[in-house]
């Protein structure tokens, strides 16, 4: 059993308190971090530090005695929350703390591995026009451009994770995440992404009612399970190579076609309306190619199998907060 420490940062999130459950089954001894406590079941960390990691002092303090840092922690949502500009700021100037402060803290305790999730949302605006023929291929992200500040600030802390590796001998390992779902993730708290979001729609719509879509629903995107991601991360982990690596499924999908299998999922065809509301790019799914050559594996399960196990556990939240009303 391998029982050094391991810090989560973001183990109330969504991936993180996925994750220390994935560590805990390994064996691991787990302290996690975050501002709130996983709010759908309790953390299975072995100690979870209630905290801000914008306070370098409180950085310092959980990132002591780590060998090795999972650094989630951020300030993020879907669309909603994203693309709107109403959280800009927040989202640039917390997330960028966030990462200054664990890493310098990494420096500075000898911490010997650390993970660090970037997201999709790095790639220019000019190769994801397309929707049939979106380009992700880790090597296309400069010249830069991406969709939101949200891209822009992983961008700049992806590059601060390299610079800390170049200069201090970090050893770091930066993936890109595409588009995580799974139970247990937000799905009524305005952070919620496209999976979420429509099984929470179908599942509170009526018979024969209809739900509403954001946009034409032509745009594409891929959608990875919690469970593969996770295990990508750690056959990442185990390798050696330092990134940027995709870490998503191949398995492209417009927004209306994911809404008409969540509803065959659900057994329970709907309208679809289709309504203005904040978008991303018109295209987007993971180019494997660097991931089935660096670990000679990529996420392949379907996504159907993922968005069953999705929907069932969202459907129970929507009765449980019917019942409540
Ligand atoms: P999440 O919002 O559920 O988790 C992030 C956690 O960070 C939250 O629990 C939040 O409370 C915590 N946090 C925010 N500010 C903090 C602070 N100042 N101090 C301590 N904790 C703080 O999101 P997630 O979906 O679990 O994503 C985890 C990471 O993966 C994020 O960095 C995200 O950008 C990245 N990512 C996620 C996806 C995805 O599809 N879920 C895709 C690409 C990248």
């Amino acid at each position: 059993m391998n029982n050094h420490l391991t810090l989560v940062c973001g183990a109330g999130g969504f991936i993180g308190a996925h994750l220390v459950r994935r560590l805990k089954a390994m064996g691991r001894r787990v302290r996690g971090v975050d501002l709130k406590l996983p709010p759908f079941a309790p953390s299975a960390a072995d100690e979870f530090v209630q905290g801000d990691l914008r306070d370098p002092d409180l950085a310092a303090r959980v990132v002591a005695g780590s060998r090795v840092v999972y650094q989630l922690a951020a300030d993020m949502g879907g669309a909603g929350f994203v693309f709107t500009g109403d959280h800009d700021a927040e989202i640039m100037h917390n997330s960028s703390q966030i990462n200054l402060n664990v890493l310098e803290a990494c420096r500075r305790a000898g911490v010997g591995q650390i993970f660090y999730s970037s997201s999709a949302c790095v790639y220019p605006r000019h190769n994801q026009h397309d929707p049939a023929a979106p380009t992700t291929a880790e090597d296309s992200v400069c010249p830069a451009d991406p969709d939101s500040d949200y891209g822009w600030e992983k961008l700049f802390s992806e590059r601060l994770y390299f610079a800390y590796a170049r200069n201090h001998g970090l050893r770091v390992r930066v993936a890109r995440l595409h588009n995580v779902f799974g139970p247990e993730g937000s799905w009524n708290d305005g952070r919620e992404k496209a999976p979420a979001a429509l099984c929470r729609k179908v599942a509170a719509a009526p018979v024969g009612g209809s739900i509403e879509i954001w946009g034409d629903g032509e745009q594409t995107r891929s959608f990875l399970a919690i469970d593969e991601c996770l295990e990508g991360v750690q056959r990442f982990m185990a390798s050696d190579f330092c990134g940027p690596l995709n870490i998503g499924s191949a398995e492209m999908v417009s927004i209306d076609q994911l809404a008409r299998m969540i509803m065959e999922i659900a057994d329970k065809p709907l309208t679809i309306e289709h309504i203005p509301g904040p978008l991303g790019v018109r295209g987007r799914t993971s180019d494997n190619r660097l991931i089935r050559a660096r670990l000679g594996w990529a996420p392949s399960r379907p996504l159907r199998e993922g968005l069953a196990a999705t929907y069932g556990w969202i459907a129970t939240q929507v009765a449980a907060a019917g019942d409540a009303l």
